[in-house]
């Protein structure tokens, strides 16, 4: 007998021809994101992936208490619906009741107040002599002959006993929600402009979510922004990064560039000019890096610099695709991913990013092309785009 994690896959089951390589891709991901938890065994069959220790003594596996840190790890690889742990054993059916015996046992023992429970059963080898229905029967029956207290219930029971039948016998119950999605890697790679905000490691997280693997980049302003809002991206990649795999950050320098515009170019349209830099350095970093796109944190409206007239005008000073996930959703939707991912009480410290020290206190709301053209016509952008590209420090994450 040992101890395992089930994980379901969800959308990877639907492709067609292409199944195989999400399928490899997430199995990939899982070792890669567990390999701190041991030796483990990660195999496949049909639409589960079952996770074994290698070593029998790996404290992971001791029970399912033991066992949460890693079924949590499990649940952040894209393309999992759920997870479970359950108890493995072989033997004939006389075993099978048995073991779900003492399952409950232990159940019961950890949930006093249960009192109702159904039994629910997937047979794998269809040879076997009985089919589901009358596992499920059975294996109901011993159960509520050795606990006279439980009662059975279809509907809404207080816990499920799943067996599962196949070249080896499974129990276990309960499950927990997983983050779905599809497996990072199979979709290209995207640049992430990544502020210490609420907003754009949201964004990051949804385009994972889709399969994309992610960079980022981030505009950093010392000293007018403080070494630990620096820290705080730092600490927000890395929350990202538990999702999304590996993530390698590049900090642009860009006090001097900020200075220059102060200077050079009206109060009104700081946050055009800044956003408009900010998207030519990022492509750049982009294409340097093999990303075929930027993702911003934007949402139609939130902001002065978030009217459709002031993303027309920094749309089009790149040619790559900016895909902006949040661009329709409400920032209360956004707060909630936010806190589902754990990143919304770094988001929320209160260390200024580069913005807030450089925003005007009208900004255009409604920015034309001529705006755009009087805003530039003292400045070097060309010049401002090559020395922010000079000065970029980067951290692999
Ligand atoms: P966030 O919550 O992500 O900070 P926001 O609501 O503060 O967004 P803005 O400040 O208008 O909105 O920024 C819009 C988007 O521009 C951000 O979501 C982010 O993708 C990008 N961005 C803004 N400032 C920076 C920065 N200093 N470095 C990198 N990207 C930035
Ligand atoms: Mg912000």
């Amino acid at each position: 007998m040992s101890n395992v994690i089930l994980a379901r896959m969800g959308e990877v089951t639907l492709k067609g021809l292409n199944r195989g390589n999400f399928e490899t891709q997430l199995k990939h991901n899982l070792k890669w994101r567990l390999r701190s938890f041991g030796k483990l065994s990660i195999y496949q069959s049909q639409s589960r992936i079952w996770i074994e220790a290698k070593d029998e003594d790996n404290p992971n596996f001791a029970d399912a208490a033991s066992a949460r840190e890693i079924m949590n790890a499990v649940t952040q690889v894209f393309g999992i619906v759920s997870v479970s742990f359950a108890v493995k054993f072989e033997g004939d059916f006389d075993c099978i009741l048995a073991e779900s015996v003492k399952y409950v046992t232990q159940l019961l023992a950890d949930n006093p107040d249960y009192k109702t429970f159904k039994v629910e059963c997937r047979r794998g080898n269809k040879n076997y002599p009985l089919d589901s229905q009358e596992i499920a029967a059975e294996v109901g029956g011993v159960i509520l002959d050795s606990f006279p207290d439980l009662q059975v219930r279809m509907k809404d029971p207080d816990f499920i006993v799943n067996v599962e039948v196949r070249d080896f016998n499974y129990v276990y119950s309960g499950k927990i929600m997983a983050h779905r999605g599809l497996p990072v890697g199979t979709a290209g790679k995207g640049m992430l402009l990544l502020s210490g905000g609420i907003d754009s490691p949201v964004a990051g997280y949804m385009m994972a979510s889709r399969g994309m693997p992610l960079e980022c980049v981030y505009f950093h302003s010392h000293p007018y922004t403080s070494e630990q809002a620096k820290e705080k991206v730092i600490d927000l990649a890395r929350i990202v990064s538990g999702f999304s795999g590996t993530i390698k950050l590049h900090i642009v320098n860009f006090t001097q560039i900020q200075l220059d515009m102060l200077k050079n170019s009206p109060q009104d349209m700081i946050t055009i000019t800044m956003r408009r830099v900010m998207l030519q350095i990022a492509e750049r970093l982009a294409k340097q890096n093999n990303c075929k796109c930027l993702i911003t944190g934007e949402s139609l409206g939130q902001v002065a610099s978030q009217t459709l007239e002031a993303i027309n005008v920094t749309n089009e000073v790149v040619k790559m695709p900016i895909l902006r996930p949040l661009i329709g959703i409400d920032k209360q939707d956004t707060c909630d991913i936010s806190r589902k991912i754990g990143a919304f009480e770094t988001s929320i410290l209160p260390y200024e990013d580069c913005c807030t020290i450089f925003v005007a206190k009208h900004p255009k709301t409604h920015p034309t092309e001529e705006d755009v053209r009087k805003a530039e016509e003292n400045l070097d952008i060309g010049a401002m785009v090559e020395s922010g590209l000079k000065d970029v420090e980067t951290i692999v994450i």
